[in-house]
């Protein structure tokens, strides 16, 4: 049986490890942190957190709620561990991510067919008796982007994408803010920060006028080597926008982005707000919040003077503040395979965000997939790709499929997932309900997956 070298001890490379080491086969798990960290990373730890500690909907018969049944239905292993370390959220599986992080370690630690060596892997040479899984993330260090360069011929497109700021619970002004579900749905886990019109006006100006971050060395994408193309332009990933980027592109863009006030009833006025921030608990011990949705590119100095321009948060202290990061990742549509193998060098798959999935949810997903196929190579078994009717599937269908030229990472939705018949549409008017048949039909077809790729016990 051939080994399997899994580099990358983020949220895919430790879910493929645990997978493959589960199916049988022996793994090699490279990591380079500590002894060489990355511009996010702040722990050695496996599955560290780098961002918002969410993982998402766990609303029935939503998108990311489907992804995760499937997982679960897998056996994933980071699931697990995030059940088992999880906050309240509202409708959202959050985690304590230390508490996460010690979890995935334990189970690692556990596995005694996973050899962990604490390196920085910089070549992908390969050998004929080693299937390698490379899971090194959007930070991927640059000898081993390079390496990947060279070894694709193909260029990888990087974006920018931005992190939230975390407020220290202690700090805040808790006669100001209010505990509120939005349309009183679940749980009342956030806090929200209630804006009148002017205090509106006032933060808005400030924001738009605070000084910005100049781009940082690394922040710029790698330069084509053929020299051909000229580096992209700053791109920022839609779906993560900084704040004052929406705040420029209108007046009222925030309040109908991530300061949304409806659905969320203030108690002593029994109305809306004109805007809202919300803030979402971070730890069990729930001593720190997080800014939802407030990821930005301002100085710190800057950050601190406008954020505190929030009502509630007038003396905020601030554990984190936004930042902004490179993320690499390759072109997945000319590349890869549905079995995340690369076309070039089937022996090399590729996953987690560096494969063009977005998220820690969507990159933990890849990982177990990979793991499991790496797993099959090894045993000299063809893997059969996850069916397209599942989250699973679809996603990866998606980025071995989408346009190469304008790929962009994508999280999981349901326009991913091949519509009803167009009979069944016709009859079925409710989009929730159809959602749910959608859901209904990949669990079935996950299942019937799960059972005829399961490889015989070793
Ligand atoms: C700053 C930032 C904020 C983000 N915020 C969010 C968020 O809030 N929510 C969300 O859903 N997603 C977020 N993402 C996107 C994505 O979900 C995470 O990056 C996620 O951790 C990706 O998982 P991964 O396993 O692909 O990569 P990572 O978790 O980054 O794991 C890759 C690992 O490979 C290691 N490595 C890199 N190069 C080498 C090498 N040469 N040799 C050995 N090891 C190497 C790294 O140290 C790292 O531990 C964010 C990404 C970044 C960068």
């Amino acid at each position: 049986m051939k080994k399997i070298h899994i580099i990358g001890g983020g949220l895919a490379g430790p879910e493929a490890a645990l997978q493959a080491a589960g199916l049988g086969c022996q793994v090699i798990l490279s990591e380079m942190r500590p002894l060489r960290s990355t511009e996010a990373h702040q722990t050695g730890d496996f599955a560290e957190l780098v961002c918002s500690n969410s993982l998402k909907s766990e609303s029935e018969n939503t998108a990311p709620w489907l992804l995760k049944q499937e997982m679960r239905r897998a056996g994933s292993f980071l699931l697990q561990a995030a059940d088992a370390s999880a906050v309240p959220a509202g409708h959202a599986l959050a985690v304590d991510r230390l508490e996460f992080s010690r979890r995935v370690a334990d189970l690692i630690a556990s596995q005694p067919r996973i050899e962990v060596r604490r390196e920085e892997v910089t070549s992908l040479q390969q050998e004929d008796d080693v299937i390698t899984v490379l899971a090194s993330g959007p930070l991927t260090s640059s000898p081993l982007a390079d390496e990947l360069q060279s070894l694709t011929g193909a260029g990888h497109l990087a974006f920018y994408d931005s992190i939230s700021p975390i407020v220290d619970a202690a700090s805040i002004d808790m006669e100001k803010v209010y505990f509120a579900a939005r349309w009183n749905k679940g749980s009342a886990d956030y806090l929200n920060c209630p804006f009148t019109k002017e205090e509106y006006d006032a933060f808005l100006d400030a924001l738009i006028r605070a000084e910005t971050v100049q781009a940082h060395s690394w922040e710029t994408p790698p330069a084509d080597p053929s020299g051909v193309s000229a580096p992209p332009p700053l791109a920022y990933f839609e779906g993560c926008l900084p704040i004052e980027e929406i705040a420029r592109r209108g007046r009222d863009t925030l309040r109908f982005g991530p300061m949304k006030p409806a659905g969320l009833t203030h108690p002593k006025t029994g109305r809306w707000p004109y805007a809202v921030v919300q803030l979402r608990q971070e730890n069990l011990r729930a001593d720190s919040y997080n800014m939802v949705g407030f990821q930005n590119h301002l100085r710190f100095g800057e950050q601190a003077r406008v954020l505190r321009m929030i009502p509630g948060l007038e003396h905020a202290v601030f554990l984190r503040y936004g930042q902004i990061h490179r993320n690499t990742y390759i072109q997945a549509p000319a590349l890869l395979q549905e079995t995340l193998q690369l076309r070039s060098h089937p022996g090399i798959l590729i996953a987690g965000q560096l494969s063009g999935v977005e998220g820690y949810t969507e990159s933990i997903a890849s990982g177990l997939l990979a793991g499991r196929y790496a797993a099959a190579l090894a045993r000299g078994v063809q893997p059969l790709p996850a069916p397209r009717l599942t989250a699973n599937g679809s996603l990866t269908h998606y980025i071995t499929h989408a346009e190469a030229k304008r790929f962009q990472p994508a999280n999981i939705t349901f326009d991913l997932l091949p519509p009803l018949e167009e009979e069944l549409r016709r009859k079925v008017r409710d989009k929730k309900e159809r959602h749910r048949i959608q859901c209904e039909r990949a669990l079935a077809a996950w299942d019937q997956w799960l059972a005829e790729t399961a490889l015989p016990t070793l």
